[in-house]
């Protein structure tokens, strides 16, 4: 079966999943959308209010910022994949908790198994968290990570502060599109040390100085 095909049979099947709290209060599963064949996949932390009245991800304000950076770098929101962590709105728009993560979690994994991006964009604490344990998002925003896990093999994470938390501050804003504005290269980079000998990639970072 296509990526296509098994795509859209891992959200019907999402969209009827009950397993936790989260699908009592919200109005509907949040799976995801793009291209099943997208090269670069951006996980948010859960839908808001917007998302969950419409079923889609980042449609709300933080999502025009998204796709306002998007534009910067060329690209459209249909030659990406963008999901988040928690696929239900957690009320209120609270942060999701870890055991709503967790409990989410084997969805992402398969959405990431099926597309098989060669960079994942962690938007936000709570998804750099999951993929990235114990580092600080002040520390690696910007920066690409090579890292082994467990249930999708190694991987290219991009970590980036959440839209939402630029949407009123100025210094943050320019932060997010200044390494919003390093995608394209980071993803020539990873081409690039994939087709060359491991021996190129220095240790398990790719440091953006080498871009
Ligand atoms: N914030 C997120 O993290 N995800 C969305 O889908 C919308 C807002």
């Amino acid at each position: 079966m296509s990526k296509k095909g098994q795509l859209d049979e891992l959200n019907k099947k999402m969209s009827e999943c009950s397993q936790c709290v989260l699908r009592r209060t919200c109005s509907r599963v949040v799976p995801g959308e793009g291209s099943a064949e997208a090269e670069i996949m951006f996980i948010g932390e859960g839908p808001g209010k917007k998302e969950d009245e419409l079923g889609r991800p980042f449609v709300g304000a933080a999502g025009k910022f998204l796709d306002e950076m998007l534009e910067i770098i060329k690209l459209k929101r249909e030659q990406v994949y963008i999901a988040n962590v928690v696929k239900c709105r957690p009320p209120e728009n609270r942060d999701p908790l870890p055991e709503e993560i967790e409990e989410c979690w084997p969805w992402l994994i398969e959405q990431i198994k099926i597309i098989n991006p060669k960079l994942i964009v962690t938007l936000g604490r709570h998804s750099m968290e999951k993929f990235l344990p114990g580092r600080k998002i002040s520390e690696i925003h910007g920066k690409a990570l090579r890292k082994e896990i467990d249930e999708i093999g190694k991987r290219v994470f991009y970590t980036l502060y959440h839209p939402a938390a630029a949407l009123y501050n100025g210094s943050m804003r320019e932060i997010l599109i200044k390494d919003f504005k390093r995608i394209p290269k980071t993803l020539v980079a990873i081409k690039k040390s994939d087709s060359e000998s491991t021996s190129k990639i220095k240790k398990n970072t790719i440091q953006n100085r080498l871009l």
